[in-house]
């Protein structure tokens, strides 16, 4: 049996060590979308320490499985050692490196796709996962509007690129006729996509 007990001790970690875990608000929207469609499977980009693919192991089918993708070796290792302290090592695989090349191998399909990691990637993330997602299932990016940067006219230069790229990526995605899609202006901002 899970322990899910210790969420609130990683949330905190997670806050005190300004590792960006998704936001309350967040959480809730995205909760209410798991709770509707019970997934068995869910493929995150960026896993962090692991609270948001704990979170979202609590609304999985039974047999339900999260795959979540981490760079950084670091944060692997936490997220393992949370993952395990919560009992949940049945129910999400963390799998080590960039994204990007670990994505083309992999060949199941998803009832949601969850975007949470390099915003400078995100359209390359978002290609893969139109491949990945069931008919029927969800694309969900985080961070889309970056502190109110994507939907303002100043941006210092520091981050020119990653605003840039990021309204290009809010385009694609409202575009694509493929998907239903909405931007919602919760927490830093989140795309919801249906796929039809
Ligand atoms: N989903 C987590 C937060 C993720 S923060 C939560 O809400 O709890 C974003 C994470 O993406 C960081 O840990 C970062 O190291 C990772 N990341 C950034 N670029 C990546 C890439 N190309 N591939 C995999 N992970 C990446
Ligand atoms: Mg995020």
């Amino acid at each position: 049996m899970a322990n899910y007990e210790y969420i609130h001790e990683i949330k905190k970690f997670g806050r005190e060590n300004k590792i960006p875990i998704l936001l309350d608000d967040t959480l809730e929207y995205i909760t209410e979308i798991l709770k509707k469609i019970k997934p068995k499977r869910i493929l995150e980009i960026g896993t962090a320490i692991g609270y948001s693919a704990i979170c979202f192991s609590q609304y999985l089918a039974e047999d339900g499985r999260i795959d979540t993708i981490e760079i950084e070796s670091l944060r692997v290792q936490e997220a393992l050692e949370n993952i395990e302290k919560v009992e949940v090592t049945d129910k999400i695989r963390v799998l080590e490196g960039d994204a990007l090349e670990i994505l083309p191998y992999l060949h199941e399909e998803y009832d949601v796709v969850f975007i949470d990691a390099a915003k400078g990637k995100y359209i390359e993330f978002f290609e893969q996962a139109l491949r990945l997602c069931k008919t029927g299932g969800y694309i969900i990016a985080d961070n889309v509007l970056y502190k109110g940067m994507v939907q303002s006219d100043y941006n210092k230069h520091k981050q020119r690129t990653a605003v840039n790229k990021l309204r290009n990526f809010i385009d694609i995605v409202l575009e694509n006729k493929d998907l239903k899609s909405e931007l919602i202006d919760i927490g830093d901002g989140l795309t919801v996509s249906k796929k039809l």
